[in-house]
């Protein structure tokens, strides 16, 4: 049978991550799970707030038929007005219920946009480091993905490499912060900035460029960090939103599409959402959870354990010698190898049990992710190995 080569490819190529997760699965059976370090997945690690399961309850009091059966296609009306109004309130907006699509989670939220807005020949900037899906998602539109390579000391898109990479064929940049991998949050100005030279470039190409904003790590900040909501800085702006990290729920997939109520033509870009939507087969996201999100916004997880195993793991890799960019949010750690071949590093790593991502595939080479959102225990346990990795190198 003649299939969807690309489709069949990207089935089967291997990622680096799952790869490491299940050498991992497999050395434990070995070994022990106590002896065995895996920081290469970024599954929260802590439990979703007692809202969540208290709503859960109150829901199963109602009409089971009415709980579990479809909602309109973007998503069951007074759940986005409740969304429309927590957004406005504490970010400032004008949005409302028409303006918001519900989803499967941020991949959809991604995979719905880039489809609605992209055509063939049709460019995506991207920064990095990013997400390796990003690569996925924009070819699956039919889109060609650019890179843009960061500022080395801040992580923060080079603002000369930025502006360079924008070109007449430009349809959408996307950003992500807080950033996976890196942990770095965006401030204020790299924001202004970024909306700055779209704004000129649009004038100067004469069509609109969306900035899309993937933000499933919103709430996960230390420390007095704001993170900049974009509707409030660019007006062709579409957020794609995530429960699955800061309410701990990845595995319930649910998330939500803002089109920015100023766009230009937005109430076209919404019906391409809606479409777009459609064609992927994603309407109606599970109806329970967007009931249950709907009763817990403005709450996390309890985000203090990230931040306790955060300095607990930057304090002592720092004092180890390695270096690593200072995250503000996320739950990963971002480290320079010690060797330019960051996978020639996580090879050394794993034979001291250490698990850790090599970030080529992020963008960004001489690079390890180390997804902290693991228990604390874990963490201490495995000092003494990243203590012994780093004597290899001194
Ligand atoms: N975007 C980024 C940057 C992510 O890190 C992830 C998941 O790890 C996603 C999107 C996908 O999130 P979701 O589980 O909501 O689909």
């Amino acid at each position: 049978m003649e299939l969807n080569k690309q489709m069949q490819a990207w089935g089967e190529s291997r990622s680096v991550i799952r790869d490491l997760f299940e050498y991992g699965l497999q050395r434990k059976a070995e070994i022990g799970a106590d002896k065995v370090f895996d920081f290469s997945l970024g599954n929260p690690s802590v439990p979703a707030p007692p809202i969540v399961a208290e709503t859960i309850a109150k829901l199963q009091e109602g009409d089971p038929v009415a709980l579990h059966g479809y909602t309109s296609a973007a998503g069951d009306m007074q759940v986005r007005h409740k969304i429309a109004y927590y957004l406005n309130k504490n970010y400032g907006l004008t949005v409302g219920a028409q303006h918001l699509y519900m989803t499967c989670g941020a991949a959809a939220s991604l995979t719905i946009s880039l489809k609605a807005l992209c055509l063939p020949g049709d460019e995506v900037v991207v920064c990095a480091p990013f997400f390796p899906e990003y690569r996925v998602f924009v070819e699956a539109a039919g889109a060609k993905l650019v890179q843009v390579q960061p500022d080395a000391a801040t992580l923060y898109p080079d603002a000369e490499a930025f502006a360079a990479a924008i070109t007449a064929k430009t349809k959408a940049v996307i950003i992500n912060s807080p950033n996976n991998p890196s942990g770095v949050v965006y401030p204020e100005w790299v924001i202004k900035g970024i909306a700055g030279v779209l704004t000129e470039k649009q004038a100067e190409y004469g069509h609109d460029i969306v900035l899309i904003s993937d933000e499933p790590y919103r709430e996960l900040v230390y420390g007095n960090v704001e993170v900049p909501y974009i509707l409030n800085y660019y007006d062709n702006s579409i957020v794609c939103y995530s429960f699955s990290k800061s309410l701990s729920l990845p595995g319930e997939r649910i998330g939500f599409i803002l089109v920015g109520d100023k766009m230009s033509e937005g109430a076209k870009v919404y019906a391409a959402i809606c479409g777009a939507a459609r064609a992927l087969g994603y309407v109606c996201a599970p109806s329970l959870f967007q009931r249950v999100v709907a009763e817990a916004l403005g709450q996390t997880a309890d985000v203090s354990i990230y931040r306790y195993n955060r300095d607990l793991l930057l304090d002592a890799l720092t004092e180890y010698g390695f270096s690593c960019v200072q995250p503000d949010g996320a739950f990963y750690l971002f480290m320079r190898t010690p060797e330019p071949d960051a996978a020639a590093f996580c090879e050394r790593a794993k034979k001291h049990e250490l698990l850790l991502v090599p970030c080529d595939g992020f963008g960004t080479p001489g690079f390890v992710r180390i997804s902290y959102c693991v228990s604390t225990k874990q963490i201490e346990n495995s000092l003494p190995a990243f203590k012994a990795l780093a004597a290899e190198y001194k």
